[in-house]
């Protein structure tokens, strides 16, 4: 099946559905209930390569842990005030069972469109759990490379076609840019699916040269508050205008600005960001079919579900415009 220009996707999470008891990673009656939901308000707005919601956990690194068998720590805060329990890497790292790939298949056997697959990446695995075991920060990243490569294989093996591995954490150790690229390279190496990264927050300049690197088919940025600042007042925009990040891989672009309390925005307004993306990263045809179009990060941070599908709706109505005008052009 081949995908429309500026094919639309998600990044990840959902607001949860009042209904949803979370057990850590644990697929259940209440999770495939809103996945199903969520899969199917997906269609309805004609996005194209779909996204589970993560209903089954409350973050990002905690059902790895579990799923690992590590000891959990108490309840740590994040970045944007979430609660989370880190686990505690207290041996070597090895995958005993599946952990994402449950919910993969459920996700599949749900709708006739791709379902994208989701891991959390090595280094923000090694960031965001204890490691009381590997001596070297080395040794912590390529353990967790190998386990999430095995998870990678499993994936691949039944069939999905998407899997991103999101690296959220690699803002916080810029300075570890090899390791970061050598840990993304392990789990994505000889994968038949296509591969996305999608990276959200810190320094964006300081990694930016990294991103060409990546082994990965996709990079998935947010970048909605800069193309809101437009191209004469954001410094990310001139510089990925000088050096399209197109030239170098598929770039998946947010254009929906996900953070609570944030209203809806108008057709006109997504219609416009959309447009300053084509400027900035679309300098000629062959890039302009390397771009995809999604929100900035996964709605979990937006928090009302009816918010979150709301900012989709407008999302696809957008995309669905400029594809309009630019195949009457
Ligand atoms: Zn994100």
């Amino acid at each position: 099946m081949s995908l429309p220009l500026l094919p639309m996707t998600g990044v990840g999470s959902n607001p949860k559905p009042h209904y949803v008891i979370v057990e850590n990673g644990r697929l259940n009656e209440t999770s495939k209930r809103a996945i199903s939901d969520y899969l199917k308000f997906q269609e309805s707005v004609s996005i194209d390569v779909l996204v589970d919601g993560e209903p089954y956990v409350l973050d990002m690194a905690t059902d790895f842990a579990v799923a690992l068998g590590l000891p959990l720590e108490d309840w740590t805060r994040s970045y944007d005030n979430r609660f989370w329990r880190k686990g505690i890497v207290d041996r070597q790292l090895q995958r005993a069972e599946p952990i994402r790939l449950k919910q993969f298949e459920y996700a599949q056997s749900q709708t006739h469109k791709p379902v994208k697959a989701m891991l959390t990446g090595p280094t923000t695995l090694s960031n965001w759990n204890f490691n009381n075991h590997y001596k070297t920060r080395e040794e912590l990243v390529v353990a967790w490379a190998n386990v999430i490569r095995q998870e990678a294989l499993a994936l691949d093996n039944t069939g999905a076609r998407y899997i991103q591995i999101d690296e959220p954490a690699i803002g916080e150790r810029h300075w570890e840019k090899e390791l970061f690229i050598e840990g993304l390279r392990i789990v994505t190496n000889g994968l038949k699916a296509y591969t996305i990264t999608h990276i959200c927050y810190g320094d964006f300049p300081l990694v930016f040269q990294n991103l060409k690197n990546l082994p990965v088919n996709q990079i998935d940025i947010e970048l909605s508050s800069d193309l809101e600042l437009g191209l004469e007042r954001s410094d990310i925009l001139r510089m990925l205008k000088e050096d399209p990040l197109t030239k170098y891989k598929d770039v998946a672009v947010g254009v929906i600005d996900i953070k609570a309390n944030i209203p809806v925005e108008s057709l006109d307004t997504v219609v416009r960001r959309i447009y300053t993306a084509l400027e900035v990263l679309a300098p000629d045809d062959g890039a302009l079919r390397r771009i995809w179009i999604d929100a900035d990060c996964g709605f979990r941070a937006t928090k009302d579900s009816y918010i979150a599908e709301e900012k989709l709706r407008v999302m696809a109505k957008a995309v669905k415009k400029v594809r309009k005008d630019l195949e009457s052009r």
